[in-house]
């Protein structure tokens, strides 16, 4: 038979390969009738509405006893989700403006409903910011429910759905996805939902590779047809030809075995054969990275990047929304440590809003950048203390200083540190006593050389192997005509790394390493060997660097970076640390 091929393209938004067959549901539009009403039918149109109500709120009641059973991550953000709901069904002007409705337009309930909904909707759609845009799916959910409970139209149990299905639907709601069995069903493409909603948020919770956002996509896929849905670029494959569906075996295979490998390491513990300890931590620059921040048994976020707070917007975030971000962040670490980095805008990371005020210095690499910039814009940089001190009273917080170069500018920090925390004591907010650790990237190589005077005024360090590497041997990170150049074996780069963490254990503060560098398993003999034992790296690293530091030997690696280092040439460097990389 001939394979007609047909290939879609949407928002991949839960990562992972799904191999299965259509299983079309059409989306979750009722026919709705619209009726007036006599006005003495309004008390009885009101009470029906009323009882469709209280039925929707012991529904949401059994979902969350449900959802308290899943795992961890799924039961954490549906609980949330569903308290949400419960809580939109005792006052929200859905059901508070279709009362109105009922009272005022005399229609009947469902019609109210909808109509009320559709108004929402149209207020949402104006929104600028995708997220909060996004949050209409949810009102969207409830009042489908609520039609659903007046028209008495049953939900189709989605445990019907025939194992190694993809589902296919036009729109699914949170609770819709909660409620998909993920050892039934292989994937999910729906025609609407954004990468924000909490549908794409629940996906990626399950673990469900899920495309959302496919124009065109159910009249393109006919129910029975084999499919692939592939979460990581967002395609959708109809019909796949032999050599396509043997390609994507491939992948998914991978994939499951890595996601096998990552499961069972994530409980274990980042330890040499010869016993000693590593902590392994994270570095988030979306929120949306803490599931698997989660998944892959992270040992806290050992560099939380807040510049997402401050891009692509032409404001500055206030105090209230970063202290919102921030929390959401730190709550769900459990006082593990979070290390929050102050604002590293400049070079190649815009915020339109702060930068128009320093013209070209602030977008160039040796210019107004991370410390400097927000030393220059002190209200910016209080404003941003006040946030992370507030947070910090929902865990355990750490403060990192990012592109350093003197140690004035520690000093300095410190007092606009401490004049943050005095304002919002007269405030009257309770602060953390003592204060937040307040830490410094070593990532300018005046600072690595100036590590030892550094350690005087730093309660810890975290050592940026990116920039380091970028700045000792000029060369631009984002330039792919030097990139080959670009190499962190240089000498002086492992000079300035071992230096660093010298000073550190000297002076006795903790020191990281928090650049690419630390999430590559190829180097993680060589950091161990220089003294290093705490790394933070993006979190689907963290399984490959641990299982690269239960295999190694603290004794014989130690040997090899004294052999390493006493080398001048970054090719003989490489090659005897690949050496012993092959061989333990
Ligand atoms: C670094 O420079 O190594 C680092 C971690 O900071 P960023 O990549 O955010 O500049
Ligand atoms: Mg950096």
């Amino acid at each position: 038979m001939k394979h007609k091929e047909k290939t879609f393209k949407g928002l991949g938004v839960a990562p992972g390969i799904g191999i299965g067959v259509a299983h079309v549901r059409e989306g979750g539009a009722i026919e709705v009738p619209t009726y007036p009403i006599p006005a003495r039918q309004v008390a009885k149109e009101c009470a029906r509405l009323e009882a469709a109500v209280t039925r929707a709120r012991r529904q949401i009641g059994r979902l969350r006893t449900k959802a308290r059973g899943m795992s961890e991550a799924v039961a954490e953000e549906l609980v949330y989700l569903l308290d949400a709901y419960f809580h939109m069904l005792k006052d929200s002007r859905l059901v508070r403006g279709a009362a109105r409705r009922i009272t005022g337009d005399r229609i009947n309930a469902e019609a109210a409903v909808e109509a009320e909904m559709a108004e929402i909707a149209k207020g949402f759609a104006a929104m600028d910011d995708a997220y909060i845009k996004a949050r209409v799916e949810d009102i969207r959910a409830l009042a489908t429910r609520l039609v659903r409970n007046l028209t008495k139209t049953p939900v189709k149990p989605w445990s019907l759905v025939p194992k190694g299905s993809v589902v296919v639907t036009g729109e699914l709601s949170p609770a819709d996805v909660a409620q998909l069995d993920r050892s039934r069903i292989a994937g999910v493409a729906t025609t609407l939902g954004g990468a924000e909603g909490h549908t794409a948020i629940m996906a990626r919770a399950l673990g469900l590779p899920a495309v959302l956002g496919v124009p065109g996509l159910i009249d393109g896929a006919q129910p029975g047809q084999p499919m692939i849905v592939d979460g990581d670029t967002g395609h959708v494959v109809v019909d796949p030809s032999p050599a396509t569906l043997a390609a994507y075996e491939r992948r998914h295979a991978e994939s499951v075995r890595q996601a096998r490998r990552l499961a069972r390491l994530s409980k274990q513990p980042a330890v040499t054969r010869d016993g000693t300890e590593v902590l392994l931590q994270a570095n988030v620059e979306l929120p949306i990275e803490m599931t698997l921040v989660k998944q892959a048994g992270a040992a806290g976020i050992g560099l939380l990047r807040t510049e997402f707070m401050f891009m692509n917007r032409d404001d500055i975030p206030g105090e209230d929304e970063q202290y919102q971000a921030l929390r959401d962040l730190i709550e769900p670490m459990k006082g593990q440590a979070v290390t929050v980095r102050t604002l590293d805008v400049g070079g190649e990371k815009t915020s339109a809003a702060l930068m128009g005020d320093f013209g070209a210095s602030a977008s160039s690499a040796l210019g107004l950048r991370g410390i400097r910039m927000s030393l220059a814009r002190a209200d910016v940089f209080e404003t941003q203390f006040r946030a992370i001190l507030r947070a910090a009273d929902h865990g355990h917080v750490r403060i990192l200083l990012p592109m350093v170069s003197t140690v004035s500018e520690v000093r300095r920090a410190r007092e606009i540190l401490g004049q943050a925390a005095s304002r919002l004591k007269r405030r009257g907010f309770s602060v953390v006593d003592p204060l937040p650790a307040l830490g410094t990237m070593i990532e300018v190589p005046g600072a690595a050389l100036a590590a030892d005077s550094l350690a005087q005024v730093s309660d810890f360090f975290a050592i940026g192997s990116n920039d380091l590497t970028m700045y000792t041997l000029a060369i631009d990170r984002g330039d792919e005509q030097v990139a080959r150049l670009y190499d962190p074996l240089h000498p002086s780069v492992l000079r300035l790394i071992q230096f660093s963490t010298e000073a550190a254990l000297h002076a006795r503060i903790p020191v990281s390493i928090c650049g690419e560098m630390a999430g590559d398993p190829r180097y993680t003999a060589l950091l161990l060997g220089l003294g290093l034992r705490e790394f933070s790296m993006v979190a689907s690293s963290i399984p490959r660097v641990k299982q690269r530091i239960r295999n190694l030997d603290l004794v014989a690696a130690d040997h090899r970076a004294r052999v390493i280092m006493d080398q001048v040439d970054a090719g003989r460097i490489a090659t005897l640390l690949d050496d012993f990389n092959a061989l333990a």
